[in-house]
């Protein structure tokens, strides 16, 4: 028998069938109109679509059905998630690679990589910038490497909650790691991490093993794809999936996401937290040929479809994307975006004219600050939110499933959000964002009908404004 480190979950399965996924991805044109609605309608019950009713949505290609589409994830986001957006931004602790994954560059074979990895000292002074931003969330991010095993790891999360800068702290710390086995996953889970999450890169086996080569740990498709369950059974039930869309035919890797949250949910009675649908940038050393690349046009189609196919999970878009098309994109149903990123090693506080390549894992297309996101997402209508209360509540896994059911979103997510937002604009904004954040926690209020709980926010957004006290969790 092999040692438990070397063990998958108990009943590892590869549930990806390239043949089917293929056919229900590649068929023609096959709408039928009134088959469309009845599984929009589905959706719009709040109810999850399966790989087959996510598939009609995919062949939709008829300009006014697409409407029809795009139309219900605008709909059905608004009724689950309300207009709240939650920020975050990633930390990059490390990027030494044992991987030679061709389309990113901190692969092995890139010569030009400079490799780093931050400090205990380096890491605090990285978190006490973004604590000076406003940031409450974060996720931090690491290359595949012996040095970076669970124990590192734990550490690293451990003393980025420990670090303070004023009214400032980390409530959250997510993870973007290579994956674990079960003792690894319990150790990160006990230093107290929110969410888990891992891209499979592309579903589809022929084109994972033409980008991620044998023999290295990341060549093992089964291991990377069997990851949550380990999670899960050790009871991290906090989870993100993902796909690298650029690498196989998008409708193929959409269909894997869904297959992948149906098996979650059926096997362990919840689905994915969140999904993200990161597409392939730019990246020194990088020498994928993006056989799947999808225009913007078909990627905010895809965000729709997800988000109908999937109405209880969140959504996330990455400053990989230009600031135009998360505008665009953020109405088709995301839930999280993150805001004044920064990828390079140490780069919130060693200040660089632009981007360097060969510092970063590949380029962002959105670069903007904090604050300038944050007002803009008000003037749209937005509200942004830092709230990080269901998972430090046990709100998590299946819990968070039976809470999130009834409407609940809207009842603890809306006052959590405008109190985590009155503290950023209190403690952070600049004097424009102020004022319109302040307006637009105005319009949120005034949409409130009277109730205890309104009772309760009222008080607590003043005592934000004239005191000290913060984190205040509905
Ligand atoms: N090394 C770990 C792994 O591969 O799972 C952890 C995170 S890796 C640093 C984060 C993610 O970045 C990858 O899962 C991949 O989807 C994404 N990525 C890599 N190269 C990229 C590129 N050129 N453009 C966009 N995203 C990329
Ligand atoms: Fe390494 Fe992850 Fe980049 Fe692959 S995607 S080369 S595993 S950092």
């Amino acid at each position: 028998m092999l040692p438990l480190s070397q063990t998958m979950s108990r009943h590892a399965q590869d549930f990806i069938d390239d043949a089917r996924l293929e056919k229900l991805a590649g068929a023609a044109d096959l709408v039928d109109v009134g088959h469309l609605r009845e599984v929009i309608a589905k959706s719009l019950g709040k109810e999850a679509l399966s790989v087959e009713e996510t598939a009609v949505l995919l062949h939709t290609r008829d300009r006014e059905l697409r409407e029809e589409v795009l139309g219900a994830a605008r709909e059905l986001k608004q009724r689950v998630y309300g207009n709240r957006i939650v920020l975050f931004a990633p930390l990059y602790i490390g990027n030494m690679c044992v991987n030679d994954c061709s389309y990113c560059g901190f692969q092995r074979k890139n010569k030009h990589a400079v490799r780093r990895t931050l400090g205990t000292e380096e890491i605090r002074e990285q978190v006490v910038a973004m604590e000076n931003q406003g940031h409450k969330r974060l996720i931090v991010v690491f290359g595949e490497h012996p040095r970076y095993d669970a124990d590192f790891i734990a550490t690293c999360i451990r003393d980025i909650y420990d670090t303070r800068s004023g009214r400032g702290e980390i409530r959250r710390v997510n993870v973007n790691a290579a994956p674990f086995d079960h003792a690894g996953f319990a150790t990160i889970k006990a230093a107290g991490i929110g969410t888990y999450q891992i891209f499979m890169e592309t579903y589809h086996h022929k084109v994972y093993a033409a980008v991620h080569p044998a023999g290295t740990p990341k060549g093992d498709y089964l291991w990377r794809l069997d990851a949550l369950s380990r999670a899960f059974e050790v009871g991290q039930d906090d989870l993100g999936i993902g796909a690298l869309f650029g690498l196989a035919d998008w409708r193929f890797d959409v269909l894997g996401l869904v297959s992948h949250a149906v098996f979650l949910k059926d096997r362990y009675g919840c689905g994915p937290h969140t999904i993200s649908f990161p597409r392939l940038r730019p990246a020194s050393g990088a020498t994928v040929a993006g056989q799947g690349l999808v225009s913007d046009e078909d990627f905010k189609f895809l965000i729709a479809v997800l988000r109908l196919a999937v109405p209880y999970t969140g959504l996330i878009l990455t400053a990989r994307e230009t600031a135009d098309l998360r505008r665009a994109a953020m109405e088709m149903g995301v839930s999280q975006i993150d805001a004044g990123s920064c990828i390079e090693l140490g780069g919130y506080t060693e200040q660089t004219c632009g981007q360097r390549m060969e510092r970063e894992q590949f380029s962002l297309g959105d670069l903007r600050s904090l604050d300038t996101v944050i007002r803009e997402l008000t003037e749209q209508g937005h509200v942004p939110s830092f709230c990080t209360a269901c998972y430090r509540l046990g709100r998590t896994g299946e819990h968070f499933m039976e809470f999130a059911i009834p409407g609940f979103i809207k009842r603890f997510c809306t006052p959590n959000a405008l109190t985590t937002f009155m503290e950023y604009l209190v403690d952070y904004a600049s004097p424009a964002t102020a004022k319109s954040g302040l307006a637009q926690i105005k319009v949120e209020l005034e949409k409130l009908e009277d109730s205890p709980m309104k009772q309760k926010l009222l008080e607590r957004l003043e005592l934000i404004s004239t005191t000290d006290q913060r984190d205040m969790v509905f």
